[in-house]
């Protein structure tokens, strides 16, 4: 049962089960509403050195056609580490993650996309199916890195390292978030350690280091709001994407998308977490540092602007510490603000910070009442002794 002590009938090394335990531990102080920390416990525990199992230090790599696992296997298979780099042997795709585990056709087309990079690269494809999406009840946002991982250690007697393209990069570090490097490396085992790689870049730097190869550029699939092997172009993920692109190398038209860029579309999203947010404010930090100018720039940074109010540095002060006064105070500012860069109050309403204070507010408001109650009761009792005394 989930929050129940778990107890393995196998073997486990001593690392997973430290690590384990770790994870556990991290989750349950980052979203302790959500988790909590349980007993893991099997039935033998393996020696670690025993569990190395491995005949050399060959890596995978979880692969589903975005542009972080293409940057992970471009700069490792071309060896842009030197020593550093791994060896990497194979590609991973599950089919059941990204791509729903029915949609068999789907994932076909899409492993026919990304063929002509996996081809150049000489990196084979290992294919994993799965159904345990639908059937499993945790957040995906938050899990999404353990359940990879879950894949990838079926292949822990023949590989040692397994590679997951890191999300956003350690100078933007957002937490919680499904895969960080804080928590990745704990998802280990004593015969398998899981790599949280690349977050020394931006996904705008990573572009600059995919545009450079123009097979990967047109292989490139990262929408899933779409057909399964294509990028709709319009979504919010295609339309950071394009922006990805443009700072990176100037590019409105790269071949990864097969329709002309609609620029003005990116003022008019809405971005529905803080890892998005970043994400745009990581793009719009690289057109500063190289002095990119343009229209478009314009609409990238009203975009950062208005959802600063729910994910920026206010956004926290809001919910944590700076309590405003009163609810008109907080009601005319935003408004004042929604007028002034076109943010609808919906969205703010839908923030924890504006339920937090809300909910605050009116337990406040209930303290407040009791008191004016007892002071009225006594004022009553008072004047009824007084009378009584007359
Ligand atoms: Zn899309």
């Amino acid at each position: 049962m989930i929050g129940e002590p778990l107890h393995v009938h196998g073997s486990v090394s001593a690392k997973a089960l430290k690590n384990a335990a770790l994870y556990c531990e991290a989750w349950a102080n980052m979203l302790p509403a959500d988790y909590h920390a349980i007993e893991i416990t099997a039935d033998t525990i393996v020696d670690d050195r025993a569990a190395l199992t491995a005949l050399d230090d060959r890596a995978v790599s979880a692969f589903s056609g975005g542009l972080d696992g293409i940057f992970t296997a471009l700069r490792h298979k071309q060896r842009d580490l030197k020593a550093g780099s791994h060896d990497l042997d194979a590609v991973v795709m599950v089919h059941g993650l990204d791509v729903p585990h029915t949609e068999i056709e789907g994932f076909e087309r899409l492993q026919k996309r990304v063929k002509p990079l996996l081809d150049l690269l000489g990196l084979p494809v290992i294919t994993v199916w799965t159904d345990f999406r639908p059937l499993n009840r945790q957040t995906w946002g938050m899990s999404f890195s353990a359940q990879l991982s879950a894949c990838l250690h079926l292949m822990s007697g023949m590989y040692r390292y397994a590679l997951v393209g890191s999300s956003e990069p350690y100078s933007d570090i957002v937490l919680p978030w499904g895969s960080n490097p804080a928590t990745d490396y704990l998802l280990s085992g004593a015969s398998m350690e899981i790599v949280h790689d690349g977050a020394g870049y931006t996904r705008t730097e990573k572009v600059a280091r995919i545009a450079r190869n123009h097979v990967a550029t047109a292989c490139a699939k990262f929408c899933w709001e779409g057909e399964p092997d294509r990028n709709c172009g319009r979504c919010e993920k295609c339309i950071r994407t394009r922006f990805n692109f443009l700072a990176a190398v100037g590019d409105p038209y790269p071949a990864c998308f097969d329709q002309p860029l609609d620029i003005a579309s990116v003022s008019h999203l809405k971005l529905a977490s803080k890892a998005i947010y970043t994400e745009f404010k990581t793009v719009l930090k690289h057109t500063q540092k190289e002095g990119w100018q343009g229209s478009w720039i314009d609409g990238l940074k009203c975009l950062v602007d208005k959802h600063a109010t729910l994910y920026g540095d206010g956004a926290a002060a809001l919910s944590s510490t700076g309590l405003p006064d009163s609810e008109k105070t907080v009601i005319e500012r935003l408004e004042e603000e929604n007028r002034r860069l076109g943010l609808t109050l919906s969205v703010y309403e839908r923030s924890r910070g504006y339920r937090l204070w809300l909910c605050y507010n009116r337990l406040y408001r209930i303290r407040v009442l009791g008191l004016v109650l007892k002071c009225l009761r006594e004022r009553v009792g008072l004047f009824l002794r007084y009378m009584k005394a007359l």
